[in-house]
């Protein structure tokens, strides 16, 4: 339960001294200490989209040398759109979460398809683009066209909660189109890409979901989180660092299943398998489980075919029960 549930439109709007004043710091802070991305070096819709289906579920340091390979690989959409499926997977190996590979794909066809292979630059266009949420909208519209929109990811809404809310434990008390409405009205005119970008570089370098660095925060002095942690002299104590550091744990599932007894685990390793055959060569289930799996059995089957059917249904292989399996 929330602590409150404001609609969208009776979202709080800061005073605008205050919001002028977190404007001008965060910015400040930004030009000085923004972290040297490759995909801020550029203004191409292609690789902003390549990196931001890159970024949704990759640390930053494993997705920047994808990133260049990719991009070197498939230079353009119209050369991701004719490539084949599994040279597209192939590539992506191992950045993992490989269907968004496939969905990434599926986006630069519907481009070429339906845009003469130019990506929108409009909100409205880019959500007609299956696979692209509101947020990736968002960043295309603005990284690369500079639209003035706001975008929510996991680290703006934090920031944006912490700093116009208050603490987000043990519950938020924003809905996503209440974030969403926030994140427009604290948008500053004309700044839209730099901002954006500062509180994500916030939110991934000081203001991180377990360990909140206040002391270092260039915003402290506005921010409704410290206060509230000064007014409840929690610091001290360490106690809402703690809650935090739970609550990202619980988010996170960590400690719940070891990695590498994870069906994600498993999915990489069957993908990563099929790439080392010759094309169009297939595996049976029964010659696949053992490679993928030393402890596998007869009675692993079920698990495996459920493993790999759900493979299929995302594009990730090609699966005919009595041929066995191969990438697409
Ligand atoms: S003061 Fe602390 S909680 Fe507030 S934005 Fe900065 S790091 Fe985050």
């Amino acid at each position: 339960m929330r602590r409150s549930s404001p609609s969208s439109s009776t979202v709080a709007q800061p005073a605008p001294e205050q919001l002028a004043r977190v404007h001008h710091l965060l910015l400040e802070w930004y030009a000085r200490e923004q972290r040297p991305l490759p995909w801020r070096a550029t203004s191409d819709p292609y690789a902003i989209l390549v990196s931001e289906i890159m970024l949704q579920q990759t640390q930053v340091e494993r997705v920047i040398p994808k990133y260049h390979e990719f991009l070197s690989r498939f230079p353009t959409v119209a050369d991701l759109a004719a490539a084949p499926t599994a040279a597209v997977i192939s590539t992506w190996v191992p950045l993992g979460y490989n269907q968004r590979a496939v969905r990434l794909q599926a986006i630069a066809r519907q481009v070429v398809s339906d845009y003469q292979g130019r990506i929108p630059d409009s909100l409205e266009e880019l959500l007609k683009l299956k696979g692209i949420g509101r947020y990736t909208a968002g960043a295309i519209a603005c990284f690369a066209y500079r639209r003035q929109v706001a975008t929510v990811d996991t680290n703006i809404r934090r920031v944006l909660h912490r700093l116009f809310i208050g603490l987000e434990h043990p519950e938020p008390r924003l809905s996503d189109a209440e974030t969403l409405a926030l994140a427009e009205q604290v948008l500053p005119p004309g700044r839209a890409y730099e901002w954006n970008q500062a509180l994500m570089d916030l939110g991934a370098m000081i203001c991180t979901s377990a360990s909140p660095q206040c002391e270092r925060c260039p915003v402290c002095e506005s921010c409704a989180a410290y206060r509230e942690l000064s007014a409840q002299s929690l610091f001290p104590s360490g106690t809402v660092l703690r809650t935090l550091r739970k609550v990202a744990e619980k988010k996170s599932g960590y400690q719940t299943q070891p990695f590498t007894q994870s069906d994600r685990y498993f999915r990489g390793r069957i993908v990563a398998l099929l790439r080392t055959l010759p094309p169009e060569q297939r595996l049976s289930l029964a010659e696949l489980g053992p490679r993928i799996k030393p402890s596998y059995t007869e009675a692993d089957l079920p698990w495996l075919q459920r493993l790999v059917s759900r493979l299929a249904r995302d594009g990730l292989v090609d699966y005919q029960e009595e041929e066995g399996v191969r990438l697409p």
